[in-house]
C-alpha cells in the first residue's frame, strides 16, 4: 500500500531500533544488557495507583472534557506555583497524552508550512520528526561538548531568519543531563524577546537534578518571557508514571485553545483513570519523587567514575535526567572502526551491551547510556565494555 509522503519522510527512532535489536538477541537466549531505557525502573508510588483504583471504583471510566478535567488543571496552576512560583490560570493548561503528545499538538497549532523552529543538538529524537509534521522545518544549532552540551544566546541569534518561529529549550536535557543556569537562560530569552520567538521549555526531566543543581524555567525569568513560553511537562519522569501518558502544556492562552481543539478530533481527552491518577501525583506526597531522585543521584556517581576510567571514552558529568553522553570518537578509533555507530552495533553483537548512537540525536561522536537500571547490570555492562575496548585495542 502507498504511504503519505509525510510517513515516509520520517527517521524511524535510533532508541527504538536498538531495544529491538537487543530483544531480538535476548529472544535468542542471550544475556543482553540494555542502557537504552528511556524511563524509571521504578514503580508508580502506590497511593497514585490506588487513586487510579478507586476512580474506577467510582465510575470515573468515562470520557472527560478534551484537554483534561479542571480538577486537574487546577493541580497543575498549583504544582507551578509552588514549584516554579508561576501563576497561571486553568484555562492556560492542556493535559494531554504524555508530554510528546502535548509537543505534537503544539507544533501542530503553532507552525505553517516552512516556519523553522530552531533545535539544539543533541536533541531528543522526536523534535525534528514532529516539526517536520507540522510542516515546519528543523533549524539545527549545535550544543558544543565543551560548553556542557549547551547553546548560547549568540548562537541562536545567528540562525534567526525571518522565517523562525520557535526555540526549543530543554533543560535538564535528554540526551546528555544537561541543565541551563539563570543567567543563560536570561541572555537566550533577551533574544527571544528581540525576535519574537516562541520558546517551547521541555522541563519533563525538572525534579531529577543533582548535587544541589537548581533547575530554572525560562518563564520564571520575567513576566515577558513567561509570556513568550509554552512549558512542557508530565509525570512520565518524575512519578516513575511512563505508562499512564499524562503530560501538560502552559502558556499563552490562544494556543492552548487551538491545542484542545486538536485534540478533540485526535485522542478526545487522556485517558480518564490516568487523569485521576494525575490528581493524586500532583497533590500528594513527594517522598517517592525524592527517593527515586536521590537514588539516581547515587547510581550517576558510581557509574560515572567507572565510565571515565574506560580508556576511549570521555564524558561530561551530567547535571539532571538519567543519562550519561559519553564521546566515544577516540574508542572507535583505537579500536579500527570506522564510526561510533560501527562502534555500537559490535558492541552489541560481541558482548551484548546495548548503547544508542549518538547520531540518533545528532551527535555522531556520542552514545547515550540509561542508568535507570540496576546498578548491577550498569557496572557489569561497563565491565564488558572495557573488556571489548582492550580485546580490539
Ligand atoms: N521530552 C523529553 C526530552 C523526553 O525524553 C521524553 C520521553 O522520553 C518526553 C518529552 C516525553 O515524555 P512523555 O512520556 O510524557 O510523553
Amino acid at each position: 500500500m502507498k504511504l503519505s509522503k509525510r510517513a515516509e519522510s520520517l527517521a524511524p527512532s535510533s532508541t527504538l531500533a536498538i531495544t529491538a535489536k537487543a530483544a531480538a538477541l535476548k529472544a535468542e537466549g542471550h544475556d543482553v544488557i540494555g542502557l537504552g531505557a528511556g524511563e524509571p525502573d521504578f514503580n508508580t508510588p502506590m497511593h497514585i495507583i490506588e487513586a487510579a483504583y478507586a476512580a474506577m471504583k467510582a465510575g470515573h471510566t468515562k470520557y472527560t472534557a478534551s484537554g483534561g478535567l479542571l480538577p486537574l488543571k487546577k493541580k497543575i496552576c498549583e504544582k507551578l506555583l509552588n514549584d516554579q512560583k508561576l501563576s497561571y490560570d486553568p484555562s492556560e493548561i492542556i493535559v494531554s497524552t504524555g508530554a510528546k503528545h502535548s509537543l505534537y499538538s503544539l507544533f501542530q497549532a503553532m507552525l505553517d508550512e516552512g516556519d523553522e523552529v530552531i533545535i539544539p543538538t543533541p536533541y531528543w529524537v522526536s523534535y525534528p520528526e514532529q516539526v517536520k509534521l507540522a510542516g515546519g522545518v528543523p533549524v539545527f544549532i549545535e550544543g558544543k561538548e565543551e560548553n556542557e552540551f549547551k547553546f548560547t544566546a549568540q548562537q541562536l541569534k545567528s540562525a534567526i531568519t525571518e522565517k523562525t518561529r520557535a526555540v526549543i529549550i530543554n533543560s535538564p536535557s535528554n540526551p546528555t543531563g544537561s541543565l541551563y543556569t539563570k543567567d543563560e537562560l536570561e541572555e537566550i530569552g533577551t533574544v527571544c524577546l528581540a525576535h519574537d520567538l516562541v520558546i517551547v521549555s521541555d522541563e519533563i526531566y525538572e525534579k531529577l537534578v543533582y548535587h544541589g543543581a537548581e533547575h530554572v524555567s525560562i518563564a520564571q525569568i520575567s513576566e515577558p518571557l513567561r509570556k513568550q513560553t509554552i512549558i512542557i511537562n508530565g509525570l512520565s519522569k518524575s512519578h516513575a508514571m511512563t505508562g499512564w501518558r499524562i503530560g501538560f502544556a502552559a502558556g499563552d492562552k490562544k494556543i492552548i485553545k487551538a491545542m484542545t481543539n486538536l485534540d478533540s478530533h485526535s485522542t478526545s481527552n487522556p485517558t480518564t483513570i490516568s487523569q485521576y491518577a494525575a490528581i493524586a501525583a500532583y497533590g500528594g506526597p513527594e517522598e517517592d519523587v525524592e527517593m527515586m531522585r536521590s537514588s539516581f543521584e547515587a547510581r550517576l556517581d558510581e557509574v560515572y567514575s567507572k565510565l571515565v576510567s574506560i580508556p576511549g571514552l570521555s564524558c561530561v558529568k551530567p547535571k539532571g535526567a538519567f543519562y550519561l553522553f559519553p564521546n566515544a570518537k577516540a574508542a572507535a578509533e583505537m579500536t579500527g572502526f570506522q564510526n561510533v555507530d560501527d562502534w555500537v552495533a559490535a558492541l552489541l553483537d560481541e558482548e551484548k551491551v546495548a548503547l544508542v548512537p549518538g547520531s540518533g540525536f545528532g551527535s555522531p561522536d556520542n552514545v547515550r547510556l540509561s542508568y535507570a537500571t540496576s546498578l548491577d547490570a550498569i557496572l557489569e555492562a561497563l565491565g564488558r565494555i572495557e573488556r571489548f575496548i582492550k580485546r580490539h585495542q
